[in-house]
């Protein structure tokens, strides 16, 4: 398993230099002290955290996996000793609001140690993560006694929560949930049914666990009308806020599974158990909204993680790998060989993987950001964040855990064999990396929310949004030294408006259209949605370079990844806007029976 190095000259880069993090939260109200010094020694003490205390137990929670018992889940030797230490030095309440028991600091800080935690080893972070969601859920739809008993708790980390929706015969399509929920007497519920694959439902790491569950009130109306949200605690919660009786909620089993071995993936039977609604009846699939919003850009990020520690391994490997000579003369001549990082297609794949991870870093850092106007700003400009996050998020969902899992891949090809054995630990990269793409929303799901809630649905006016963004950075830019990157920009970004409206016009006649189109229509976005933050990113580069500042190699290394992703990367658009004009035809003529032949 590659060591993990914090990047933290990168991440410095897009929260100050890019994104200017200390102007934009001295002017949002509560935010004003996260000042660059500030970001940078949280980000500086997150790093020590991440590489000596998580980094060493990715692999052996790999290999140890999670156990079962009637009684209930241990987690892999370490887990829980880390866990303590990160509750110990406060890292649960980092980014939550004051008035929940957080300290109060901006949900970028939320994402960047996301970011951290999760490639130093995903799975263990799968457990502090899954309770972001649940606060979260329990601070925008809870009733103040509800936030009073269970906010403290999870805030300080002392209990975890989980987000209980699938059932075995339900992912995706929520209309099909049958557990129940019948009212009791003391205004509580007894909720029954059979919760499968939920993430951190049962561990030793501690004390409580607060399961968000969706169940169907008697008499609901059909499909996802008739959904309501419950709090069901592992352990009920006596009136002064102690520990309680054992509520009858219990983990069945454990999944075997393909990666992220060390996150507890479980049964959960809910067996009469004492259930609390959140929000009104029937309303509870919109308040899950507020859970699985969190959860998705937690996922998206699992993308940036899963490449960026891919591509340290590579680049270590290449560096050291000796094989056959470069076809311009040797570059090791006192070797036997020259290292593979002298190979054109070596270096292919490293700069894949350099400019995946770059790009959806500042992608993602930005969405932080949103997420901070629309909680702490006012007006439109909060609504315009607010607006943003929704066009944006199924984007960073799908696209950057699809192209961090073409990272991961091409991290094990530059290993060459080596790569398939287990012991390098590239292999675990691959398999972890993998589930990004179906939890939360498979792509073909996100896709779908892209295209049919988000654009058309709004009747374009969240892309619009964006688009314009972008065309005011092109203005700002046009014909400096940086053209190179500003006129693609500004073409793919007008193309996207106009494929936009062509596959509405399609939709409109047909609606299968609009389901044809979508995974290359989200594939097209993320691309040209990179190529907006790698442009920005080259004109902060480019005029560092101009003033002479210190760094000359960072900045040049920018420029040139830059250049990279546009020349290389960027094309990969032309592919997806034939595909998505190909129409739906080619998808749906074949009669089901010839799929047999
Ligand atoms: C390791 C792991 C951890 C998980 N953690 C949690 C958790 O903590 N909590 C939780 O509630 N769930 C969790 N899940 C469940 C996960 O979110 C679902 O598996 C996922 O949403 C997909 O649902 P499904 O498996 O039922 O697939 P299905 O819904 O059966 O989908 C099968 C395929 O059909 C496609 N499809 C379905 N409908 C459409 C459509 N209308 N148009 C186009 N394509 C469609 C899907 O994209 C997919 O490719 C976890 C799953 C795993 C494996």
């Amino acid at each position: 398993m590659p060591e993990y190095t914090v990047p933290q000259r990168d991440i410095r880069f897009v929260m100050n230099e890019l994104l200017d993090s200390e102007g934009l939260y001295q002017t949002l109200p509560g935010c004003e002290e996260a000042t660059e010094e500030m970001l940078n020694t949280i980000v500086s003490e997150a790093s020590k955290f991440c590489e000596e205390i998580l980094s060493p137990l990715n692999r052996s929670g790999d290999e140890e996996g999670c156990h079962w018992t009637p009684e209930g889940v241990t987690t892999p030797a370490g887990f829980k000793e880390a866990y303590h230490q990160y509750v110990e030095n406060g890292w649960p309440a980092l980014s939550v609001a004051i008035e929940s028991g957080g300290q109060g600091m901006p949900n970028l800080l939320g994402v960047i140690l996301n970011e951290l935690t999760g490639t130093a080893n995903w799975s263990w972070g799968m457990y502090p993560g899954l309770s972001l969601g649940a606060i979260k859920t329990i601070e925008t739809h809870g009733t103040p006694e509800q936030r009073e008993r269970y906010l403290g708790k999870l805030v300080k980390g002392e209990w975890t929560g989980t987000m209980c929706l699938t059932e075995s015969q339900c992912g995706t399509d929520l209309s099909l949930l049958r557990t129940k929920a019948e009212p009791h007497s003391d205004g509580s519920y007894r909720i029954t049914g059979t919760k499968i694959f939920i993430s951190a439902g049962e561990h030793d790491m501690a004390d409580n666990i607060v399961h968000i569950v969706l169940a169907r009130l008697p008499d609901a109306p059909e499909g996802t009308q008739g959904i309501s949200l419950f709090i069901v605690p592992k352990f009920l919660v006596n009136d002064d806020g102690s520990m309680g009786e054992r509520n009858n909620v219990h983990c069945g089993s454990i999944e075997k599974k393909m990666g992220i071995k060390a996150s507890a993936t479980c049964v959960l039977n809910f067996e009469e158990a004492t259930g609390y609604l959140i929000g009104a009846e029937n309303k509870g699939l919109a308040c899950m909204f507020t859970f699985m919003n969190t959860a998705r850009l937690g996922t998206a990020t699992q993308g940036l993680a899963h490449g960026e520690l891919s591509y340290q391994g590579a680049l270590k490997y290449a560096r050291e790998r000796l094989a056959m000579r470069s076809v311009t003369g040797p570059k090791n001549p006192d070797g036997p060989a020259d290292p593979i990082i002298v190979h054109p297609d070596v270096r292919r794949m490293l700069l894949t993987q350099k400019a995946f991870a770059e790009g959806s870093r500042a992608f993602l850092y930005y969405l932080g950001q949103c997420s901070d106007i629309a909680a702490f700003g006012e007006g439109e400009e909060a609504q315009a964040a607010d607006d943003l996050m929704a066009l944006l998020t199924p984007i960073a969902k799908a696209f950057i855990t699809e192209t961090g899992f073409e990272s991961a891949n091409l991290g094990m090809q530059v290993y060459g064999g080596h790569g398939f054995i287990r012991e390098w630990g590239m292999e675990q990269i691959v398999r972890d990396a993998r589930i990004a793409m179906l939890y939360e929303g498979t792509t073909g799901i996100q896709a779908m929310d892209l295209i049919g809630r988000k654009v058309l649905g709004s009747g374009g006016k969240l892309l619009m949004g964006f688009t314009k963004i972008i065309h005011q950075f092109c203005k700002q830019h046009a014909g400096g030294s940086i053209s190179e990157f500003i006129e693609p920009l500004a073409h793919y970004n007008k193309e996207w408006g106009e494929l936009t409206m062509k596959i509405g016009e399609a939709a409109m006649a047909n609606p299968d259209e609009a389901g044809a189109a979508a995974v290359d229509y989200i594939m097209y976005s993320g691309y040209v949605t990179l190529a907006y933050f790698w442009a920005r990113m080259a004109v902060v580069a480019q005029e560092q370079l101009e003033q002479g500042s210190g760094d000359r190699e960072f900045y040049e290394a920018k420029l040139l990844t830059a250049r990279f992703y546009f020349q290389r990367l960027l094309p990969r658009t032309l592919a997806h806007k034939e595909a998505m004009l190909s129409g739906a035809a080619n998808l749906m003529e074949m009669d089901e029976a010839l799929f047999d032949f």
